[in-house]
């Protein structure tokens, strides 16, 4: 199994099967179980079997294994609204430092992901000189 563990890390050692959980699906680079606090029903957590904190610290063969296997959760679920989301550090919300997406049903208003969306007020000149300034580094 492609596993790198970290001793400390909860969800290795739910890969490892040493915590038990929910098991959805498993392949040799991912593991999909139920969150064990969830925000609806259905709520899901998608993880690379390759500890890393944050998205890029994960390889992306791991990567690409991952969304495929949130879509069969959606699908499993009959989930007709939902969220898939990935925190990375401790101010974006990230409390499990192993990468993980959630699938996040959204059945109604009161349950699911319940989120801020802050719009900050910009022009094109701005946009247009951040533009010149990351595309190149893509
Ligand atoms: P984060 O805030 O890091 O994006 O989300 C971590 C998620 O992992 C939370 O939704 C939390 O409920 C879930 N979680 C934490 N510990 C465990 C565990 O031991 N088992 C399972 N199944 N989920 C866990
Ligand atoms: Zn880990």
């Amino acid at each position: 199994m492609a596993t790198s563990k970290m001793a400390s890390c909860i969800f290795c050692k739910i890969i490892q099967g040493e915590i038990p959980c929910f098991k959805l699906f498993e392949s040799d680079k991912t593991l999909a179980f139920l969150d064990i606090n969830p925000l609806s029903k259905g709520h899901a957590l998608v993880i690379p079997k390759f500890h890393g904190e944050k998205l890029t610290d994960i390889p992306d063969d791991y990567l690409t294994d991952i969304l495929p296997i949130a879509k069969k959760l959606v699908v499993a679920t009959g989930a007709k609204e939902y969220n898939i989301l990935q925190n990375n550090g401790r101010g974006a919300h990230q409390e499990v430092g192993h990468v993980h997406f959630h699938m996040i049903p959204k059945p109604n208003e009161q349950e699911g992901l319940g989120i801020g969306w802050p719009q900050q007020k910009t022009d094109m000149d701005k946009l247009k000189a951040y533009f010149e300034e990351i595309k190149s580094k893509v």
